[in-house]
């Protein structure tokens, strides 16, 4: 049997840091990810990282408690506001760090790291590298990785996580180019697998982003976190949804609606386009719904008046995408541009350590909810979160290897494994030889619309009713699945849906923790609960899953400095 003393599921910026940190403090680390880790989706990160440096002449006496409180005001003051702390208190000995392991962020005319505005933030504190912050930061955490000869198994999958007695002891995982099931022990398991997007339609997301590290813990009896909250972008491409960077607002760019108007005047006079996302979607989407959007539903980006020099130093990628994707060159025309689904706020329920309530099994990321984010994180925190947290995820797992708190020995954790094990066989046998009727592609897609449309942007009792109904009838419906392809070796339509089961449950609880919170707070609103409710809501929902789906139960936010106030932009 496999066995490392940590175990690091995620090659993303999260999966990795954590690795490095496990492996610095003494642990012997492996890192296992179903696709190349530079293949993750942090490489596609664009618009930035935020971190109080104060290297902006506009934002010199910037600090750490003013990016804490932009974050916890952001957040709809859902966000517990120690961990805020943290994460903005190590942001800028993270950036330097990764500055010095050479990444290339772009420069100020006195050679510091150049720092952009970005939305909800009271100063210009954005670190970027061009716009594509994310392929900078993931290959030189991968070259970090790589020189210290730590152990990667590339397109290897998690199926299931294997949990006895509140104790984690490894994972059973799907080798994908032989189709082989193996057991891995650890003494402390890591996760940092990213998020869900994929469960919504019109998501910028990665297609591998599917939530399925969140699914297997939820499935091994890991609470969720705040799964209600869905960060939708405000601009995303129309047509395929690929995302425009906020950078392009924070350089300067425009919303305007048919009318040629920029509307965001109506909705936030002060922020305008640099309004935290929730509010900006929702006001993209209210012109669309008014009638002053552009037919088929989408407004314009205008980047036209910052000039072709500028487009080209600091928006270069964007202008690519939206010549390829859409025959629109922005240096002369502006951006077809519609909301899409982006980020979750919620996930696997964790402490500032990444720690979980199964001992041995932490989580660090986007896959985890800490929370730092609350009910809408900021843009530019979450390339943060996964380098403040995944060192914290690191440092814990190596002290929980090193101070022998396990107090197992290898035969029990074998005997767990082999278990484990028998379970995933009979599982991913199933799906392999599953002939029935429903075609699993057409159930995913209906999952993605139903959720968009019924637990989306704006939300309502009726439609979410519904749509919770139609995530039942589509767990019903996985049981009757066929698939085409039956080999072993590198089969995608098997490896997708082995997954697809986990992608519904999160659905559920997705559903169940918005028809639950009757109020509007950030990324969550409601049309029949249009206020924010701090008597019966300023609390964070936990998901558990129970035979009947998943069970609610409720924990105060933490608040330490900033007692809730309206949220005006
Ligand atoms: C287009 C786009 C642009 C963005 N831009 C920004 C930005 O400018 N600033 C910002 O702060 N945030 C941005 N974000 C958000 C941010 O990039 C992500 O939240 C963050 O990178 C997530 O990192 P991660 O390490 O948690 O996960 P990921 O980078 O998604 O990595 C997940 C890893 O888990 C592995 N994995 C998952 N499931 C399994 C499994 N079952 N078995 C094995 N391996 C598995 C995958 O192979 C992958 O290696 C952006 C997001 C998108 C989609």
């Amino acid at each position: 049997m496999i066995y490392h003393e940590v175990l690091v599921v995620g090659g993303g910026l999260a999966g990795l840091r954590a690795a490095i940190e496990a492996h610095d403090a003494g642990c012997e680390v492996g890192v296992l990810s179903r696709v190349h880790p530079v293949r993750s989706h942090s490489v596609a990160a664009q618009g930035g990282v935020n971190a109080a440096l104060g290297n902006h002449p506009d934002a010199r006496d910037d600090n750490p408690e003013k990016h804490a409180f932009d974050t916890v005001k952001g957040s709809d003051y859902l966000a517990d506001q120690d961990a805020v702390e943290i994460l903005t208190g190590e942001a800028p000995a993270r950036i330097y760090e990764m500055e010095h392991w050479g990444c290339p962020f772009s420069r100020t005319e006195e050679g510091r790291i150049a720092q952009r505005p970005f939305g909800g933030a009271g100063s210009p504190r954005c670190c970027y590298a061009a716009d594509k912050t994310g392929h900078a930061l993931l290959h030189t955490m991968f070259e970090q990785t790589l020189r210290r000869g730590i152990k990667v198994y590339e397109e290897w999958q998690v199926v299931s996580l294997a949990v006895a007695d509140g104790r984690c002891y490894g994972v059973v995982a799907l080798d994908l180019k032989t189709g082989r099931l193996e057991a891995v022990r650890a003494a402390a398991v890591i996760f940092g697998t990213g998020g869900a997007g994929r469960i919504y339609a019109r998501s910028t997301n990665n297609i591998i982003n599917t939530g399925s590290g969140m699914a297997i813990a939820y499935m091994a009896g890991v609470p969720l976190k705040d799964m209600e909250f869905i960060q939708f972008h405000p601009t995303s491409l129309f047509g395929n949804n690929v995302l425009m960077t906020e950078g392009a607002r924070g350089e300067g760019g425009h919303l305007l609606n048919a009318l040629g108007e920029r509307f965001m005047e109506k909705y936030a006079p002060k922020a305008m386009e640099l309004a935290p996302r929730d509010i900006v979607a929702r006001a993209i989407q209210t012109e669309i719904d008014e009638g002053r959007g552009f037919p088929g539903g989408y407004v314009h980006l205008d980047l036209t008046h910052l000039g072709a020099e500028r487009i080209m130093e600091r928006l270069p990628a964007i202008r690519d995408i939206a010549i390829n994707f859409t025959g629109v060159d922005p240096i002369h025309e502006p951006i077809p541009i519609q909301p899409g689904q982006h980020y979750f706020m919620g996930g696997i329920d964790t402490d500032a350590d990444g720690a979980t309530e199964v001992a041995g099994f932490f989580a660090a990321g986007e896959c985890a909810c800490v929370s730092v984010h609350g009910a809408n994180r900021l843009g530019g925190n979450s390339l943060l979160e996964t380098m403040v947290f995944g060192r914290r995820a690191g440092a814990a797992a190596a002290r929980f290897v090193k101070d022998g708190a396990d107090g197992v020995g290898a035969e029990k954790a074998e005997k767990v494994l082999t278990a484990a094990m028998a379970e995933a066989t009979r599982r991913v046998t199933w799906v392999l030889e599953a002939d029935g009727p429903e075609d699993p592609a057409a159930l995913r897609d209906e999952l993605r619309e139903n959720m968009f449309t019924n637990i989306g942007l704006f939300r309502e009792e009726g439609a979410m009713k519904a749509g919770l109904d139609k995530v039942r009838e589509l767990r019903e419906r996985f049981r009757r699945i066929g698939i085409r392809h039956r080999g072993r070796r590198y089969n995608l339509d098997w490896a997708r849906n082995l997954e697809l089961e986990g992608m519904i449950l999160v659905a559920e609880a997705i559903a169940a923790g918005a028809l639950a919170r009757r109020e509007s707070r950030g990324s969550h609103f409601r049309t029949d609960y249009r206020e924010r409710d701090d008597r019966d809501f300023l609390k964070h929902t936990i998901a558990r899953l129970t035979e009947d789906g998943p069970e609610l139960e409720y924990r105060p936010v933490t608040i330490t400095k900033w007692e809730p106030k309206a949220r005006t932009y």
